[in-house]
């Protein structure tokens, strides 16, 4: 048997291993930076942490304090494993201990999350010997315990969704609750971005009106992985002023990270060997040595074919898997192998990511980039003894997101490049979030939710008959309960819902209307939570599509037509602008891909109605003669633009953080707004959520990292991974759109200067 160092010299001299790496980044031990406990940390706090092995405190938790008891919000930015949870719970518990009728509300985005943090923090508590009580408050509550939690919980745990629809819209019953409300945590602050985020910060508009309307002004801590902007975020969700806390002072053991991109197979269509075999291939050299190993899918159906090849590989060592949809014993069992031994090696969907409470391994294998560095970071993280040395290996597939960040190892390992976005002032989401604000208090006049034209709103919704003006207060006046019909996840009112037929028609989910036929077209494959479902039917006038459990190795992409039409200029500076657009829609085919290889492995006609939606974009500008001028002439022109639009859309999610579908791209040769030819990147999103006018902030990033893309894509002549197959973009279409990158690039340069 070998240890986790043998192993990984073995791999450093393996030709075959090597010559497909493209990074091999080792982070040195790190040693703790500890600090003492501040003096107003009460002795009774300070004993019951001793007992539990906390003697002292990292420095960050210590600076956390310290800033709370100055009064002031703070973000902190901390990595898996870095004593987070001490950093709300000591400051928390310190005024609960001083003021027993203190009372603090905690969100996370994901129950199994709050779980296990719940139980850390009922370990502390357990000692204090007081009556601090702490309840989780969620779908799952059974009705006599949601009153107790109402009247005795000293730290509610919730998410944003109960915050929504099951505790404001009812705070006459949560008065103790709102009368006392000193502290506000947000954990996994970075996860609240585009629309979710959006929503959440007028969630808070609405909590801070309930809270003076109680007479209290809660202090906000939140918690964020690395991202470009913690405190901008936290200040954007929560509409104060943060301080931040990014110095961390948690030890860490020798980490190597190795990023493996597998080798070609194919350079015209640029297909490489299948990630999920060379996954197995490394992680079965890690568990045939009885090395801790966790391994990372995307979907199900990946977990369970790896599942299949280590059971058949490994023989001698224990593998499970660990997915949604296990009982809680299932999963208490698979914990209790991994850590008494029995059990080598687990493989887990993504999806689980958060919710997985298993301690820490000494191996994580990540097929495919999942989407964010926070989301890998955390997937990494599963690794990682204090002490010992631990691995995280990157298998990357062939899509273009995986190719640039496996060549582009800077983008990882540097500086953060994502950025947390969201745009509370979207229309729809501000005026459903001031529909609920109304009907939980009424609203005075010139009073402001947010933005300056409150009243013009209040005054829009009295004609629509769901508000009346009576005095200077404006009342609900509708039937309908306004929370319920408003879904955090969405940015349009009218959502279509996912029923499984599977399993008696139970609802697994939601889909915005405008996404609607891109999503959940007949025959598409829906995935919720790593799991696949086929759509069996679209009910369009009914809002609804009937779903199928099932297991295909592909996943489908619908392909619109998209029509641009330009409604205002926000902001124009040079050949970049951003502003108001009305895209037109229409889904006419979908593409079957297999996983993997993103091969396509079929296509259906689509006939759905048109749509029509208001969002908004960002465009970049050509001069008219712009191909005579690169020397490819006008013909090539289209072909070149699209070329372009396609790598744009490519790279720009890695610095908005939002999910591919969140933006769109199309070129148009000469457009009727500019007369010229032109690229557009919109928001998927009704009215937008800040991404376009961010992107209009950054272009020059953004531009710069499309031109290493192509550059380092080994295809020849263009390639789905950068600017698209060659019978899209013309024989030399990679080479001319890098003259259209480097023409950009020049002219936003000289603006600069
Ligand atoms: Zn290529």
């Amino acid at each position: 048997m070998l240890t986790v160092s043998q192993v990984l010299d073995q791999l450093r001299t393996d030709d075959s291993f090597m010559r497909n790496v493209t990074e091999w980044h080792v982070e040195p031990p790190k040693p703790a930076v500890y600090a003492d406990f501040p003096d107003s940390v009460p002795a009774l706090l300070r004993e019951s942490l001793n007992k539990r092995g906390v003697h002292k405190l990292y420095c960050h938790q210590a600076e956390v304090f310290s800033a709370v008891q100055r009064g002031e919000n703070v973000t902190v930015v901390t990595p898996t494993a870095s004593g987070k949870t001490l950093c709300y719970n000591l400051p928390i518990l310190a005024r609960t201990i001083a003021e027993p009728e203190a009372r603090a509300l905690y969100l996370f985005p994901t129950k199994a999350l709050s779980q296990d943090q719940m139980l850390e923090l009922h370990g502390v508590i357990e000692d204090l010997k007081l009556e601090i009580n702490t309840f989780t408050f969620d779908g799952d509550t059974p009705a006599e315990i949601r009153r107790k939690v109402r009247k005795a919980g000293h730290i509610v745990v919730t998410n944003p969704d109960m915050l929504h629809t099951g505790i404001l819209p009812h705070h006459t019953k949560w008065i103790k609750l709102f009368e006392n409300l000193k502290f506000v945590v947000i954990d996994e602050i970075h996860t609240y971005r585009g629309v979710f985020g959006s929503h959440l910060a007028n969630v808070i508009r609405r909590l801070d009106r309930i809270c003076r309307f109680y007479g209290s002004t809660p202090q906000f801590i939140c918690c964020s992985a690395t991202i470009r902007n913690p405190k901008e975020l936290a200040e954007n969700v929560t509409g104060r002023p943060m301080t931040l806390v990014d110095k961390n002072g948690a030890p860490s053991g020798e980490k190597h990270f190795v990023f493996y991109n597998p080798p070609v197979i194919n350079s015209q269509l640029g297909i490489r060997k299948s990630s999920l075999k060379e996954a197995g291939r490394i992680a079965q050299r890690f568990i045939t040595n009885k090395v801790q190993t966790i391994v990372f899918a995307p979907y199900r159906l990946m977990v369970e074919l790896l599942l299949i090849y280590l059971k058949r590989d490994c023989q001698g060592a224990r593998v499970e898997g660990y997915r949604g949809g296990y009982l809680p014993n299932e999963r208490r069992a698979i914990e209790r192998g991994l850590k008494s031994g029995e059990i080598t090696a687990v493989v887990a969907t993504n999806a689980l990511e958060l919710g997985i409470d298993i301690g820490t391994l000494d191996v994580s294998i990540i097929t495919g980039y999942p989407g964010t560095v926070a989301s890998t970071r955390q997937q990494a993280g599963r690794a990682g003894r204090k002490g010992g040395v631990s691995v995280s290996i990157m298998v990357a597939s062939s899509s273009a997101i995986n190719q640039y960040v496996v060549n582009n190892p800077d983008y990882f390992f540097g500086s953060p490049s994502e950025m947390g976005i969201v745009d509370p002032n979207n229309f729809v989401i501000l005026t459903s979030h001031l529909k609920c604000a109304a009907f939980e208090l009424p609203f005075q006049k010139n009073e402001k939710f947010g933005v300056e034209t409150t009243e013009e709103i209040l005054e829009y919704l009295q004609t629509k008959g769901i508000l009346r003006l009576s005095g200077d207060r404006w009342h609900w006046s509708s039937e309908i309960y306004p929370a319920t019909e408003v879904s955090l996840r969405s940015a349009s009112p009218e959502n279509f819902v996912i029923l499984n037929t599977s399993d008696n028609n139970r609802v697994i989910g939601e889909v915005d209307y405008f996404a609607a036929p891109m999503l959940i077209h007949p025959e598409a494959i829906y995935i919720h939570l790593g799991n696949q479902f086929q759509v069996m039917e679209l009910d369009w006038q009914g809002k609804k599509a009937y779903v199928k459990e099932d297991k295909v190795d592909y996943y489908t992409d619908a392909e619109t037509k998209a029509d641009l039409r330009v409604l205002e200029i926000i902001q124009v500076e040079g050949a970049l602008s951003w502003g108001e657009v009305s895209i037109t829609n229409v889904t006419v085919l979908f593409k079957k891909i297999k996983f993997d290889t993103h091969e396509n492995v079929g296509s259906g006609k689509l006939a759905l109605p048109e749509i029509e939606m208001h969002t908004t974009s960002f465009w970049y500008e050509f001069e008219p003669e712009v191909g005579e001028q690169l020397g490819f002439g006008h013909e090539n022109l289209g072909a070149s633009l699209r070329g372009l639009a396609n790598v744009l859309g490519i790279v720009t999610p890695l610095w908005l953080m939002c999910d591919p579908r969140d933006i769109r791209s199309i070129s148009q040769v000469k457009s009727s707004f500019t007369e010229k030819p032109t690229i557009y990147i919109y928001e998927s999103a009704p009215g937008g959520v800040g991404y376009a006018q961010k992107l209009f902030r950054i272009a020059p990033e953004i531009f710069a990292a499309a031109g290493r893309l192509i550059k380092e894509c080994p295809c020849e002549s263009g390639c789905p991974s950068c600017v698209g197959p060659e019978i899209e973009v013309g024989a030399d279409g990679k080479k001319n759109v890098q003259k259209m990158l480097e023409r950009a690039l020049a002219g936003m340069a000289a603006k600069a200067v």
